[in-house]
């Protein structure tokens, strides 16, 4: 899938950075991106979106500074600007663009105020899906966070195509500060999200026996609401690896040659290997923690060694995710890449129970009639002084 990343904020800003810098190692090029923002330290931050394709917005009014967590001044700002943000997506060019992804953490100001109103503009203009990768924010951010990201969210099920949600609280280690664990998190974003935004692109491996396309994608995602993946990965020793490791590893050559000589006739093992990272991928940490038994679609992809890559096993898996979601489409293939490792992504589409996200609005909810109380209460110590005002 051929990828227009726009990365809104800081967090945005970080992740689609990084998903360039991967596309770029990977020599595939399936994707592009520019990177929208208030404040000017954020965008001078990044390394691998050339400075052209960084924006800033909002300059006559917080001047280059940032809306703070002011995500009502970030939507109001985008919203005014938005012409100038569509004419540097339109002169980085869109003629072969599959997808629109936004990027932004949705507890902040600039991103999580700028992504539905870019998202409603970008629907209207293009035919192409917009998606938007959202980043949740963690309890302990204080209530403010998770209001805007409940505001923000809720508006984005409405203008989007579909919104991918990473949690970040569900990610981060027990002790660990969001802060510190914010490098590991994106690399967990990028590796997920880099393996099903690529899918279907020629890979120096070739072209898969169930190749997924991106209108695969599209179709497993046009319900729309939020959606949740899961990954899984592991390693395929080769011959040459083998010889790395020496004296050993010889040793053990020995002894796996006899094993390999078995696989071989045995293709049932490798068809067991894919269902169970395929289960694994499921039933492990997904990137929003959530009862997959209630999603409506899926899309399993199996990516690396073509060697290792089992029709069957493809088969069998997509049957095993169909039995235990709600719906009965699930879609999906393999990718071969020239690799060392397999990995399994799992997208469980248009899901409707999460429980963060539930509790998100609760919070939300709590935070709106604590804000109207106490609104309330300033106004009545006022009214009922019986002063006159210098003037009216
Ligand atoms: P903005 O610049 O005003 O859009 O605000 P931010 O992008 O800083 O959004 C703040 C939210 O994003 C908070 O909930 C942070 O926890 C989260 N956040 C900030 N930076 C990162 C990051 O690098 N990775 C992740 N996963 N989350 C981040």
């Amino acid at each position: 899938m051929r990828v227009f990343f726009i990365g809104f904020g800081q967090a945005g800003g970080k992740v689609v950075d990084m998903f360039i810098e991967q596309d770029k190692k990977s020599g595939m090029n399936s994707f592009r991106g520019i990177v929208v923002n208030t404040a000017r330290t954020d965008l001078m931050g990044l390394k691998n979106i050339e400075l052209k394709d960084r924006i800033l917005i909002g300059q006559t009014v917080v001047k280059g500074h940032g809306v703070g967590t002011d995500n009502v001044t970030g939507a109001r700002i985008a919203a005014d600007e938005i012409d100038s943000i569509i004419n540097s997506i339109d002169t980085r060019g869109t003629h072969d663009v599959d997808a629109f992804v936004i990027v932004a953490g949705l507890g902040g100001g600039t991103g999580s105020g700028g992504s539905p109103v870019l998202a409603r503009h970008l629907k209207r203009i293009y035919r192409e899906p917009v998606y938007v990768l959202g980043l949740l924010p963690a309890p302990e951010e204080g209530r403010l966070y998770t209001y805007n990201a409940a505001r923000s969210l809720s508006t984005l099920v409405n203008e989007a195509d579909n919104v991918f949600v990473f949690d970040n609280s569900a990610w981060k280690n027990e002790g660990e500060s969001v802060k510190t664990a914010y490098s590991r998190l994106n690399d967990e974003i990028v590796r997920r999200f880099g393996v099903l935004f690529r899918a279907g692109e020629v890979s120096k491996a070739g072209v898969g026996e169930m190749v997924v396309d991106s209108s695969e994608i599209i179709n497993t995602l046009r319900g729309g609401g939020i959606s949740s993946v899961g990954y899984a990965v592991t390693e395929v020793v080769s011959d040459r690896t083998k010889q790395k490791r020496g004296f050993f590893g010889g040793l053990k050559e020995s002894f796996s040659k006899k094993e390999k000589a078995e696989e071989v006739l045995m293709g049932e093992d490798k068809s067991a290997k894919v269902i169970a990272l395929v289960r694994r991928a499921m039933l492990g940490r997904l990137t929003l923690p959530c009862d997959y038994s209630t999603a409506e679609r899926a899309l399993v992809l199996v990516a690396g060694n073509p060697n290792e890559m089992d029709r069957k096993g493809v088969e069998k898996a997509k049957s095993w995710v169909e039995e235990n979601i709600a719906g009965v489409e699930v879609r999906g293939g393999d990718y071969p890449v020239d690799s060392n490792y397999i990995a399994a992504v799992v997208v469980l589409a248009t899901i409707g129970e999460a429980p963060r996200v539930r509790e998100l609005f609760e919070i939300a909810k709590e935070t709106k009639e604590d804000v109207i109380r106490s609104k309330e209460k300033r106004a009545s110590m006022f009214d009922d002084q019986d002063i006159d005002p210098l003037f009216e």
